[in-house]
């Protein structure tokens, strides 16, 4: 699939492989039709930018939901961290500025609404029923349940739920995302749908 996108994409700093962003492009294609489309873990915007432009055709919106401090894997010292992403005044990650930047290049101001907090503090008042969420926030246990406890429940029936980083072997990956990926297939109310590399797909019963 050829996706024509705003932005040259690999000028983004992310992790998405190019068979999950085309999933995901052709997901939310269909899916915004029906209603906003929530993701967990913008980081700098990659996937931003995919699912974004798949929304803006359907003239629907993004919620874009990040902290922007970084996962655990992207803290100083840590096997992802990214010097340019350091606020040194802060002494804290910062990648909202960059996510920013990314979204105004790509045109999708007027499309991605950013939620610059924790999952569960987001998902709090959270009323608004989402034609989809993408779920690729932290891989600890408890960033992982809490993304999936705060907003599995909100994927409105026949929605789409992905996970990002499901590594069913140990060896390849952390079990984090697996788990809740696990919980959604047990929970009764979710379809499986076929895996796209280490995208996991579900459909709302
Ligand atoms: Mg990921």
């Amino acid at each position: 699939m050829a996706i024509s996108l705003p932005i040259d994409i690999e000028q983004v700093k992310g992790f998405l492989a190019e068979d999950e962003a085309e999933a995901l492009f052709k997901a939310a294609s269909e899916m915004s039709a029906r209603g906003p489309i929530l993701e967990i873990g913008s980081y700098c915007g990659k996937s931003t930018v995919y699912l974004g432009t798949a929304c803006k055709a359907n003239n629907a919106v993004l919620y874009a939901l990040d902290h922007h401090r970084g996962s655990e894997e992207h803290q100083l010292g840590e096997e992802y961290h990214d010097a340019d992403l350091y606020d040194q005044g802060a002494g804290l990650m910062d990648t909202f500025r960059e996510f920013r930047k990314n979204m105004r290049a790509a045109n999708l101001e007027d499309t991605v609404v950013p939620i610059v907090a924790a999952s569960r503090l987001a998902s709090r008042g959270w009323a608004t029923p989402l034609s989809m969420v993408f779920i690729d926030g932290g891989h600890s246990l408890d960033a992982a349940m809490a993304d999936y406890q705060s907003w599995a429940s909100h994927v409105m029936s026949g929605g789409i739920l992905a996970i990002h980083d499901i590594f069913p072997d140990p060896d390849q990956g952390g079990q984090a995302p697996y788990t809740i990926y696990k919980l959604a297939e047990a929970s009764g109310l979710f379809e499986t749908l076929p895996m796209v590399n280490t995208l996991g797909l579900f459909r709302k019963i």
